[in-house]
């Protein structure tokens, strides 16, 4: 199936004419093209959000709301139809697609359309001056959201229903690797009524596409999410032009374990952080740290439960690890599993491609556990985003603290224990922007959510994005 740009609320084919090979990641197949659009669609599609935009930032906010809310039902509607389209093009298993990937983003649609109705800003009233003080927070104007293929339409919508709550015109670029639901998400929003213009989808080569969106001079802010080292070339490319930057980059993030936790949860969950959508989430929990005491029993039954997962292709129910989401990825993973042999890492299980039998070209890797021998081999440093864990002991918090903290990202932190004087501590002093204690990934779409150190900069979720999405302007009336 083709897809096509989605620009001024019509579908589009790229000016050049020029498309790439869209792959299904569980059986290896070409199954459709993409637009590689170049810089001149990139230009319609700006124009388009800029016309869109002096209308649409005056729109109601309860307009604004009906339209997002009314988007979230929409998606629902079409569940199995989204959830679908996101398995097959990124190999997850259709149930993760359906309990998690489509209903979080309505729920990306219908969190701001709520949230911009309780958006306020502050009055400062300066006594003795005869003057009063009051904030706006303005809209941009056309602003840029570049998302990643791990959770495609999850990660896209959490970037395009603020920044048109808000009141902006998007242009935007989905992942060239997971195109679909982006392209499906075009037809909702006309059914539901958004005005054409306000939100425009390119299709295409980050360094081409993606480039061409960081690079135009007009669009006034960026909204990332993706790999540290795009990270970090979107901000070289962007802020001498002095746009506003918001980036979500990689992880690899400690899970620590500690002797006095309640274990069956903490077994069931980590097997969950370690694997779930193939380890291919910025916040799985890939570094693992048991307490000495229960490392042995640990090592024994989370290995069991990691065996016991079945890898299959996504549409098959009892599939709990899919396809990896293409063969450069795979590539890259196993390539990291033979670095661990040379580090002195023991593969306790996995480590081999998985043969599924109707799909033998697909993308299937055996989720993997290695026993580390030390906290600086690159396995332990280096983001692998794939179903890959290290696992390796600790004696004392202080110990496992300093462990922790030494690797050059800082996304996300995981605490088991029922010490209160210790969750305390370890949740102060961990390098991150997200710890969660005895849970993962559990999320309320009101708290602030990003990275410290080379995980990124900026936050995302509830008002945080809002703010990020405007522009703040004090006014002062003397009286
Ligand atoms: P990537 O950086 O390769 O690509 C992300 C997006 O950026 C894609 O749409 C791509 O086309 C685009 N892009 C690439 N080069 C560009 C350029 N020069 N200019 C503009 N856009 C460009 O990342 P990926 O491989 O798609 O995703 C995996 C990475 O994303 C991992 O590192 C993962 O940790 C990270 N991630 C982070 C979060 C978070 O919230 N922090 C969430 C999910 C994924």
């Amino acid at each position: 199936m083709n897809i096509q740009n989605y620009i001024n609320g019509k579908f589009k084919n790229p000016k050049q004419d020029s498309w790439i090979d869209n792959f299904n990641p569980s059986n290896g197949e070409v199954y459709g093209q993409i637009p590689n659009s170049s810089q001149e669609d990139v230009e319609l599609a700006y124009k388009s959000a800029k016309t869109a935009f002096s209308s649409w930032s005056k729109t109601t906010l309860d307009k604004r709301s009906r339209i997002l809310i009314k988007i979230a039902d929409l998606l629902e509607e079409n569940l199995q139809r989204f959830a679908e389209a996101e398995s097959k093009d990124n190999g997850k298993p259709l149930s993760l697609a359906k309990a998690v990937d489509i209903p979080r983003a309505a729920s990306n649609f219908r969190f701001f359309g709520n949230a911009i109705t309780q958006f306020a800003s502050e009055s400062h009233e300066s006594i003795g001056q005869d003057a009063i003080n009051y904030t706006l927070r303005q809209p941009i104007g056309v602003v840029g959201c570049i998302s990643p293929w791990n959770l495609p339409l999850y990660l896209f919508t959490w970037k395009i229903a603020p920044a048109i709550a808000a009141g902006n015109c998007v242009v935007a670029k989905p992942s060239e690797v997971t195109p679909m639901t982006a392209y499906l998400l075009g037809e909702i929003c006309n059914k539901a009524g958004l005005p054409k213009g306000v939100l425009n989808i390119v299709h295409g080569l980050g360094t081409q596409t993606g480039q061409a969106i960081i690079e135009h001079k007009d669009i006034k802010a960026i909204s990332f999410t993706g790999g540290t080292s795009t990270g970090a070339h979107i901000a070289r490319v962007a802020a001498p032009m002095f746009k506003k930057l918001s980036l979500e980059l990689g992880g690899k993030n400690p899970n620590i374990i500690f002797a006095d936790c309640d274990y069956d949860d903490m077994l069931n969950t980590t097997v969950r952080s370690s694997f779930a959508n193939q380890g291919q989430i910025c916040l799985c929990g890939s570094r693992i740290f048991v307490e000495a005491s229960i490392y042995k029993k640990f090592k024994t039954d989370f290995v069991a439960k990691v065996k016991a997962l079945k890898v299959g292709h996504p549409s098959d129910k009892a599939t709990n690890i899919g396809a990896l989401v293409s063969k450069p990825h795979l590539e890259k993973v196993k390539e990291y599993i033979e670095i661990a042999k040379t580090e002195n890492g023991t593969i306790l299980c996995g480590g081999n491609k998985v043969t599924v039998k109707g799909f033998e070209n697909g993308y299937y890797l055996e989720p993997t556990v290695i026993e580390i021998a030390s906290n600086d081999c690159r396995v332990n440093q280096e983001e692998i985003f794939g179903p890959v864990v290290t696992i390796m002991p600790f004696e004392t918090e202080a110990q496992v603290l300093e462990m922790a903290n030494k690797v050059k990202y800082g996304l996300s932190a995981t605490l088991w224990t029922n010490n209160l004087k210790r969750t305390m501590m370890l949740s102060n002093n961990l390098q991150a922007g997200i710890v969660w204690v005895n849970t993962w990934m559990m999320r309320d779409l009101r708290t602030p959510f990003g990275g410290v150190k080379a995980s990124g900069v900026g936050r995302e979720g509830g008002f945080e994005a809002l703010r990020f999405f405007t522009e703040t302007k004090n006014v002062c009336i003397k009286y």
